[in-house]
């Protein structure tokens, strides 16, 4: 499949004029930008790949880990626990366990130095297309497409593509679309400008009057919003979740969390809708993580009662020292509101 407007290598070419005139007069001063350190630069592609670049950047996590863990060294070096902690409030936290464990091979395997050719990138736990591509363009200045959520919706609407994006054959399509247009002279800012033009105008609701690319697109007069197409949509699943909150001391009794993805945090004890019946409601409130959409209710509970008995996993410690555990941030948020409500 090709575009009628993006056919000839004269049209291509001015695309990517257009595109890069844009992105060097509207770029963004993000602080992975400033550096070539691959470090630095697959820290911030992984902190990116769940989370909003307002809140990397804003609440100052990027920044945070750098002055704790400045070189893959420094990482290896770390316990599972300061890692975990450090990486407190960003969520999906299989990132930082992966990021943890590619830095001791990195220090063990290849001398400290992340690895520049792309198959090796990608055969290292942890790296992916995407994030191989991303490093490879903007730490080594080589020439791989990158494919992000951004870039997808954009492509989609340069060509109309009005089938599924996320199976066969609309995956192959956007992929052979990003490597036929990519400016490989200069594929770092390439690949910032095309991501970024998709942050900034081709958004949901696209900016089709002030896009610099509007005389490439086939999809601005035909509803660009509702492009690109996804077959499977993801469903979200609601939950209760039942947890005490039992203070004594000024200690709090705590439950390790199991299951893979948050191994390694602690929350608060959760215990069966039976078990709080009698007790005090102290607080409600809902949070999200991965497809479920979770409602949590918290019970006050005194020490002496069966249901604050600590069970297999669960320990007491002391409420002073809750700022260097690595605590899920609803639990860390309730008893935050809790002790503050007194
Ligand atoms: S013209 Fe509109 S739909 Fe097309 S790329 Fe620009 S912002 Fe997106």
């Amino acid at each position: 499949m090709s575009s009628p407007l993006l056919q000839t290598s004269n049209q291509k070419q001015k695309f990517k004029i257009a595109l890069n005139t844009w992105f060097i007069e509207n770029r963004k001063d993000y602080p992975w930008r400033r550096t070539q350190d691959p470090y630095a630069i697959l820290v911030s592609e992984l902190m990116l790949q769940q989370t909003q670049i307002s809140t990397v950047i804003e609440r100052g996590y990027y920044t945070r880990w750098l002055e704790k863990f400045p070189n893959w060294e420094t990482l290896a070096q770390a316990t599972q626990e300061q890692v975990l902690s450090a990486w407190q409030g960003l969520g999906y936290y299989n990132r930082a366990r992966r990021l943890h464990e590619l830095a001791q091979i990195i220090v063990s395997e290849y001398d400290g130095q992340l690895p520049k050719d792309f198959d090796t990138l990608l055969s290292l736990k942890g790296i992916g297309d995407y994030t191989a591509a991303a490093v490879s363009a903007f730490a080594f200045d080589q020439a791989y497409p990158l494919v992000d959520g951004n870039v997808i919706r954009l492509l989609s609407r340069i060509y109309n593509y009005r089938k599924p994006i996320d199976k066969q054959p609309g995956k192959g399509h956007i992929l052979s679309w990003a490597t036929e247009l990519l400016d490989t002279k200069n594929p770092c800012v390439y690949n910032a400008a095309i991501m970024e033009i998709g942050q900034q105008i081709c958004k949901k609701k696209p900016q089709c009057l002030i896009c610099p690319i509007s005389n490439f697109c086939q999809a601005k007069d035909f509803q660009p919003e509702v492009l690109p197409i996804k077959k499977n949509r993801t469903k979200i699943t609601h939950l209760d979740e039942h947890a005490i909150i039992c203070v004594h001391n000024n200690q709090i009794l705590l439950a390790q969390e199991t299951g893979s993805r948050r191994k390694g945090f602690w929350k608060l004890p959760t215990r069966s809708i039976q078990a709080v019946k009698p007790l005090m409601l102290a607080l409600n409130f809902s949070y999200a993580i991965t497809r479920y959409k979770v409602q949590l209710y918290l019970y006050v509970a005194k020490p002496n009662l069966k249901v604050a008995q600590p069970q297999e996993d669960e320990s007491w410690f002391e409420i002073n020292d809750l700022k260097e555990l690595p605590l899920g941030s609803p639990y860390k948020k309730a008893i935050q509101k809790y002790l503050t409500q007194g």
